[in-house]
């Protein structure tokens, strides 16, 4: 199995090539093949497993194929429980996106939000949140997600225990319907489940 084989891009080889990755980690086997096809996904995989690169290597394969808009709405939104995870899964979109035409930025709480709305004012194609200031600057409409074309929740888990439900059922009231969801979590209570469930069409379900 390599990454060439799963049918990432050039730029996206390159970059991965540069990271120093020479075989897909097992949760990168499994989910990157039906990301790419454009279905919904569920993953089960713990931190650790790489299971980062196994959502943001075929989310930006799919947004640097598709025609952006040019005032670059979000197209992408990944939706993390901590700012520690959100830096670092940013961080993970920023290299791989080295060799593409695509805009990423971060935003989450406790911090000045001048500098994030700046960023977001130039347009970009992926944004990694939080979801309290997400939904903070989308209330002070300084933010649209009505273009978001994939959603990606990361540690599912940990954002039920951090009592983030209503939040994630408040943002995905404020995309279009009609999108790819990609949930990750490293268990499976009776609640993520049920999250799943209202987020999730028909999604392939993938373990590490
Ligand atoms: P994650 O589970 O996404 O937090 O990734 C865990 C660590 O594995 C990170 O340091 C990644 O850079 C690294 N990693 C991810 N994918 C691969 C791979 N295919 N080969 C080697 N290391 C990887």
């Amino acid at each position: 199995m390599s990454f060439k084989s799963l049918g990432l891009s050039e730029a996206l080889l390159k970059a991965i090539s540069k990271k120093g990755y020479t075989t897909p980690s097992p949760i990168q086997a499994k989910a990157i093949p039906p990301v790419l096809l454009g279905v919904d996904v569920l993953a089960s995989a713990q931190t650790g497993t790489g299971k980062t690169a196994g959502f943001t290597l075929p989310l930006l394969h799919l947004l640097s194929q598709r025609p952006a808009e040019r005032h670059r709405p979000v197209r992408a939104l990944i939706l993390t429980p901590t700012r520690e995870l959100a830096a670092q899964v940013y961080a993970n979109v920023r290299e791989y996106s080295e060799f593409l035409d695509i805009r990423s930025t971060v935003i989450f709480g406790g911090v000045n939000q001048k500098p994030q709305v700046s960023t977001l004012r130039q347009g970009v194609d992926v944004l990694v949140a939080t979801p309290g200031r997400l939904l903070d600057l989308h209330n002070q409409g300084l933010l649209s997600l009505k273009h978001v074309e994939i959603f990606v929740l990361d540690e599912a888990d940990r954002m039920l225990d951090m009592g983030f439900l209503r939040d994630i059922e408040r943002v995905m009231k404020i995309m279009p319907a009609k999108r790819q969801n990609l949930m990750f979590s490293a268990t499976f209570s009776k609640d993520i489940k049920k999250l799943a469930n209202g987020i999730l069409n028909h999604p392939a379900q993938v373990e590490a």
